[in-house]
């Protein structure tokens, strides 16, 4: 097949640090052309990838995310270009304006939804659902969706396995990874820490929409010692924090589309302790791969943490290699593919 993959164009494919949709992109460009198709990449002009790179930007611009004159931009000259390109199929991954203008390309298009399916999306994505062929990361993502609305099927995110470093010999700290965000729940997993005594460390970019956040729930309590914040770490440093943790702490407080960073700690033999919102019951087996408690639970999941111990790293590893990866991802896709354009 050709295809065409529309990647946003706010970060690198594949990223350098935070960015979970161009860590997915990243693996299907390279997947699907070592499956013998051709496919073209729109990213930015310092991404890297098997397929054939056309860039709008030179460079990534990770202060500009969700700025909409950008994102119209690189869809514009996209479409541009895929007009001339005869292509089969277009997959995007970008925000909402390649969806809302697909009606006016002569190739059929496929559209990840990489966010929650939430009130905004709700109305978007239905008035379009005649244009578009959905996939969904999530069957808690489907189940948001207007009733009745198509789907071209589901894929669930991947990781490389082998990049992930496996050890069952594990350290004593706990460790938060992510946005540092009230989503993401850092305030829940430092007072878990503070209640366990248990050494905490934190590690994630700080985008600038939850400063307030980081300045009033996380920063008074960091101390260097029991409580750490490493902020934006390198890719080395984030595989070691992820494999010798004792547990990965995920008590969210949003629906979360899919997760990677659990896929991440379970490769890596390292339990998750997950508060059950979105796709967490669907990513994390309770008492095989670690614990989910009721949202917002707190004492239940100190307990959790607490019991960790009982979670065989090995088997957090084969959960992630069974269901996981990324060849089951782009063979998902492969097959989404075909059946949209023979439906
Ligand atoms: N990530 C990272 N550095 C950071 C924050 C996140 O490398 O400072 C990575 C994380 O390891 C994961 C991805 O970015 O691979 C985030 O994807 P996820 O689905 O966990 O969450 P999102 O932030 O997209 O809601």
């Amino acid at each position: 097949m050709r295809i065409a993959q529309l990647a946003p164009p706010w970060i690198t494919v594949p990223p350098a640090g935070y960015g979970g949709t161009e860590w997915v992109v990243q693996q299907l460009c390279d997947g699907l052309t070592a499956r013998g198709h051709d496919v073209r990449l729109y990213a930015t002009g310092d991404s890297h990838t098997a397929a054939q790179l056309c860039s709008l930007f030179p460079r990534e611009m990770p202060d500009k995310i969700g700025v909409t004159p950008f994102e119209a931009r690189h869809t514009a000259f996209a479409f541009a270009d895929m007009e001339q390109g005869e292509f089969d199929l277009v997959h995007d991954h970008s925000g909402f304006i390649a969806v809302a203008f697909s009606r006016y390309l002569a190739t059929p298009m496929v559209h990840t939804i990489h966010c929650p399916f939430d009130e905004l999306g709700y109305g978007f994505y239905e008035q379009f659902a005649r244009d578009v062929g959905y996939i969904c990361i999530s069957e808690y993502q489907r189940s948001m969706a207007p009733p009745g609305m198509d789907w071209a099927g589901r894929a669930y995110n991947a990781i490389e396995v082998d990049q992930w470093p496996f050890t069952s010999d594990k350290d004593d700290y706990l460790l938060a990874f992510g946005r540092v965000c009230e989503a993401k729940g850092f305030h829940h997993s430092i007072e878990t820490a503070r209640r366990l005594g248990r050494r905490l460390i934190m590690a994630g970019v700080l985008q600038a929409p939850y400063r307030k956040y980081f300045r009033e729930m996380v920063e008074p309590h960091i101390d260097g010692d029991q409580i750490v914040y490493e902020g934006e770490v390198t890719m080395e440093r984030k595989r070691e924090l992820f494999a010798n943790a004792g547990a990965f702490l995920f008590p969210i407080t949003w629906p979360e589309p899919f997760g990677l960073v659990m896929i991440e700690a379970m490769a890596c033999g390292t339990p998750v302790v997950a508060m059950r919102q979105g796709s967490v019951p669907e990513v994390v087996d309770d008492g095989l791969t670690g614990f989910v408690v009721d949202p917002e639970d707190l004492d239940a999941f100190v307990s959790a943490v607490d019991k960790v111990d009982q979670i065989d790293p090995a088997a957090c590893r084969r959960v992630v290699e069974e269901r996981f990866t990324v060849e089951r991802m782009v063979a998902d896709y492969e097959a989404i593919y075909r059946r949209y354009l023979e439906r």
